[in-house]
């Protein structure tokens, strides 16, 4: 049995951020149990062409790792992974991580007052329970009738296959979200054709992307406050958008407008700007981001196919009209498993309630998107009700450190063996959480992956990101029920 104060699912920003800061608060007795080989989560997990951050890497990166060598405003996916394996030298937490570690169980023991982790790696005990699993790490593939049958290539965007082989075939991709935006422009020159399935006609903002200059590079390594400007003034910039996102919609009219230019200065055949056109608010799914997804659905050889699938047969895929296209390769853009949180669902908490069926009715709840009723000494980084709309996560999940080390100093100061939030304090948390949605753009009639199928939006945090670091600035004892280590005990239950 490995016995630590604190364990640490998942080796991405959040896990990665909690380690470091750990270490930075003189607490080394923790460990990072990561089931990929490499660190880096969502960045090390997702590789399909195109893969890069819609938020500008000064911001999408840790406030107390800036990184002076960004080679592009937005980043590519293998340069956020390489900072983050950077960040891991950088503050020396590598022989706390165990990669290759699957958790596949997490119960707390009511006697020991510890978590029980079964790994791949054997066994764990921890005081401390920690999940920076993410919400967008389990694909969602649709089970489209006769897709078994299917004799070329299927994969999820986040399982990319890199052998595929994709140059000179007829490829279909089923989506139109973030990670469909930035792997059509990519593909569509190699492929001979590419039929792109369209549900919902996304809305896209124009990129200012740019490359980084060397001498901007120089200035941000002699003068880290000159980066330090530029990564507050993209915050500024960014955190502005809350204002008419959760405030007043009507202010999200310009960014309408600017969006539909760049949709009719791109496309100029009226079918397929008619197909383009989104018919819901902007905001009320994530706003995407390109200059080049518009320009590769006009080329010859793409097609936006708006007709419902009907059925997958051996060589290709039929619509709702009968029509069949031809296919080799059908790429499954479809996103992920969100409302059942198959990363914490497994969780075992007080008289060994499963989360999933705790959370089965309504959706994802937590006090603070961090800490849950009836699971004691569990944190859940980037857990329910903290998924942006308008800005970097990175920043939310630097705000739930902060908390959980102050609960630990709290924790250690009071000689405590548990805390577990109180029922009560979540319920009044949540409520409050649950109407401010409802004027917000998340609220505003359209089908996301932000909603529960109750209707009920568990995902995003309706406000600004400096309220939600006010926040979870101080850890509160009063909202929490206190087990002092001396406690006695519950009397282990006889077999
Ligand atoms: P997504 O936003 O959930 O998009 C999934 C797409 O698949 C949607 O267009 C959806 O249509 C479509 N779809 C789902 N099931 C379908 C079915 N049965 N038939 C036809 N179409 C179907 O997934 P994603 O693009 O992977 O992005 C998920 C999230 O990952 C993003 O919102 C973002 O938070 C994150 N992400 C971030 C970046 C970045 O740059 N930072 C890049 C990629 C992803 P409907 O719209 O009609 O539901």
């Amino acid at each position: 049995m490995n016995d630590v104060r604190i364990a640490i699912i998942g080796a991405g920003f959040s896990g990665l951020g909690m380690a470091i800061r750990l270490r930075q608060a003189g607490i080394d007795d923790f460990v990072v149990l990561e089931r990929e080989h490499e660190v880096g989560g969502t960045w090390w997990v997702n590789s399909y062409p195109g893969c890069q951050c819609d938020i500008p890497s000064h911001l999408y990166s840790f406030s107390f790792a800036p990184n002076p060598n960004w080679s592009r405003t937005y980043s590519p996916q293998e340069e956020i992974q390489r900072y983050l394996h950077e960040c891991v030298d950088r503050f020396g937490v590598g022989s706390k991580i165990r990669l290759g570690c699957d958790v596949t169980a997490a119960e707390w023991d009511e006697v020991d007052r510890r978590w029980r982790l079964e790994t791949s790696a054997g066994p764990f005990r921890a005081q401390i329970l920690v999940t920076g699993a993410g919400a967008l790490s389990v694909p969602s593939r649709p089970s489209l009738p006769g897709l078994d049958d299917f004799e070329g290539a299927t994969f999820h965007s986040s399982q990319w296959d890199h052998g595929a082989e994709l140059d000179g075939s007829r490829v279909a991709v089923i989506g139109t979200g973030a990670s469909a935006i930035q792997l059509v422009p990519e593909i569509q020159p190699r492929v001979e054709r590419l039929h792109l399935f369209q549900r919902t006609a996304p809305w896209v903002f124009p990129r200012t992307d740019r490359p980084i200059s060397n001498a901007e590079r120089w200035l941000y390594r002699r003068v880290p406050l000159a980066q330090r400007l530029v990564r507050g003034a993209v915050y500024a910039n960014f955190e502005s958008r809350a204002v008419a996102m959760t405030v007043d919609t009507r202010l999200l009219k310009p960014f309408q407008a600017i969006a539909r230019r760049h949709l009719h200065r791109q496309v100029e055949d009226p079918e397929l700007r008619a197909k383009l056109e989104p018919t819901y608010l902007i905001g009320c799914k994530r706003i995407l981001v390109s200059n080049d997804y518009y320009p590769a659905l006009t080329q010859a050889n793409a097609e936006v196919v708006t007709d419902p699938i009907r059925a997958v047969t051996r060589s290709g895929i039929v619509t709702a009209d009968g029509t069949e296209r031809e296919l080799d390769a059908i790429v499954f853009a479809t996103g992920f498993k969100v409302a059942e949180w198959p990363t914490l669902g497994f969780v075992r908490g007080r008289e060994g309630a499963r989360l999933a069926d705790v959370w089965h009715e309504r959706g994802a709840q937590a006090y603070l998107g961090t800490a849950i009723a009836g699971f004691p000494n569990m944190f859940s980084l980037l857990g329910p009700g903290t998924a942006l709309g308008h800005n970097s996560v990175v920043y939310m999940i630097e705000s739930q450190i902060a908390y959980v080390l102050d609960c630990l100093r709290v924790m250690d100061e009071r000689s405590l063996a548990a805390v577990e939030v109180e029922p009560a304090v979540q319920a009044a948390y949540d409520a409050e959480i649950q109407a401010r949605l409802k004027n917000t753009v998340w609220a505003s009639g359209c089908a996301s992956w932000y909603l529960h199928p109750s209707g009920r939006n568990p995902t995003i945090w309706p406000s600004f990101t400096f309220s939600f670091r006010r926040r979870t600035r101080r850890f509160d004892p009063s909202d929490y029920r206190l087990e002092a280590a001396h406690a006695a005990r519950p009397a282990p239950v006889a077999a």
